[in-house]
């Protein structure tokens, strides 16, 4: 399927001489049709709620749009709790999902009420000591091992440092019901970035057969299960995207099979999705700078790895759009580079794209989760501004660019002032 940007050269133009590139922008728009989305394909469950992964996107103006669409926030520390608290986000709309989690966390979460999931066992005793074991509590689940669907090996649990063993959760729910706590919840993230309508299935079955077994075994009253985050998007034009109609509809068929017949069909379903509901409604617009030819050909832009970190980390694909020749010919080959002093500063090697002149505008796409969020400042390179297409068409400035001042904030030594 072609990949179309949510925004035309002219109006990618029309921002650039308000807002230098590189920045990312966000489509609010796309944002919420996808929350509505996922909202219709649950609707089958009373309790159901989205807790967005506040990591892949932390920005209040981005988290309040979710919020108006009914998603609450999942955290995975102090600062993220911060944002969360700022945005108005309290009790029960706030999922603590951390891991080797410092005691102060705890009593952060606690504070704002947010409902804790506790990755070890261990952390337990943590919980108790900064703040006292809530009356709701969820622990999250590891089943070791490969963690496959069908003949395919998706990831393996096994060597992932998260979560708790069968066994372990056992223990845990004995032990806070001992401490107090009188609702659970079970977690767990099997895999990231799925591009199977099969994965949240797999996973529910999973947990709705161990949710039944605590049940038995323990006598504890199960509140919700959060199938987590992991539904992937369509990176590739030859991807096909998730059916999250379908996905919810086969987690039913999964609840109706399992849970209800045990008598738990009050349970809550929650998810904590970040890039399936943010990644194909945010893009990196960034302006061919310079061209060079030597063993290859380069194209250099003035965004860089700092920008987007995924292609450099996780050799991520990314496609790009040269605004204006949507529709020209393939006929070039390029590597398309940032500025950095790394060599796997690319964004794109040996990519087909039409002809690129200096002064076009590339349209990075799918970088609304785990984009502008994974920046970082190597080579004393600064962040850019994120900003928003509103609905009406409009586009404000959410966070501005990082300048010099804000680079050396962090430092106190005489002759470095930035007024
Ligand atoms: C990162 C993360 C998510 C979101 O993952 P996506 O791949 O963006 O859907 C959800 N829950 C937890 C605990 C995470 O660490």
């Amino acid at each position: 399927m072609k990949k179309r940007p949510f925004l035309t050269e002219q109006k990618a133009r029309e921002i650039a001489r308000r807002y230098p590139t590189p920045f990312h922008i966000y489509d609010e728009a796309g944002i919420r049709k996808t929350a509505r989305a996922l909202r219709s394909a649950f609707s089958w469950n009373p309790g159901f709620r989205e807790y967005f992964a506040v990591k892949a996107t932390p920005n209040p103006f981005i988290l309040r749009i979710l919020k108006e669409e009914g998603c609450g926030a999942d955290c995975s520390s102090d600062t993220e709790l911060m944002l969360a608290k700022a945005v108005g986000f309290e009790g029960d709309e706030v999922m603590f999902s951390s891991n080797n989690t410092p005691a102060e966390d705890f009593a952060r979460a606690q504070e704002m009420g947010a409902l804790i999931n506790l990755d070890d066992y261990t952390l337990i005793e943590t919980l108790e000591s900064a703040c006292g074991v809530p009356q709701t509590v969820c622990c999250r689940f590891n089943p070791g091992g490969n963690f496959s669907i069908g003949n395919e090996i998706m990831d393996q649990p096994k060597d992932a440092k998260y979560g708790m063993t069968r066994a372990q959760l056992t223990q845990a729910y004995r032990l806070l019901m001992q401490k107090g706590a009188r609702h659970f919840g079970l977690h767990a993230f099997l895999a990231s970035n799925t591009l199977t309508n099969a994965y949240y299935p797999t996973l529910a079955r999973i947990l709705f057969k161990v949710a039944v077994e605590l049940q038995r075994e323990t006598g504890a009253h199960i509140g919700f299960i959060n199938l987590s985050g992991g539904i992937g998007i369509a990176y590739r034009p030859s991807e096909q995207p998730n059916d999250i109609e379908r996905i919810g509809e086969d987690v039913h068929r999964a609840f109706e099979e399992i849970l209800v017949p045990a008598g738990m069909g009050d349970v809550a379903i929650y998810t904590e999705l970040g890039r399936f509901m943010l990644g194909p409604h945010g893009a990196l617009v960034t302006r061919a700078s310079h061209e060079k030819h030597t063993y290859k050909e380069y194209i250099g832009v003035d965004a860089c790895a700092c920008n987007l970190i995924r292609p450099a980390m996780y050799g991520a694909y990314h496609h790009i759009t040269v605004l204006g020749k949507e529709d020209a010919p393939l006929d070039h080959v390029y590597d398309v580079v940032g500025s950095l002093c790394e060599n796997n500063d690319k964004f794109a090697i040996d990519r087909r794209l039409p002809r690129i002149d200096r002064g076009d505008l590339l349209y990075i796409h799918d970088t609304g989760a785990h984009g502008h969020s994974m920046g970082y400042n190597y080579n004393g390179k600064l962040r850019s501004a994120e900003l928003l297409l509103c609905e009406d068409g409009s586009v404000k400035l959410i966070r501005r660019a990082e300048t010099p001042a804000d680079y050396f904030a962090t430092l106190d030594f005489t002759g470095l002032r930035f007024e």
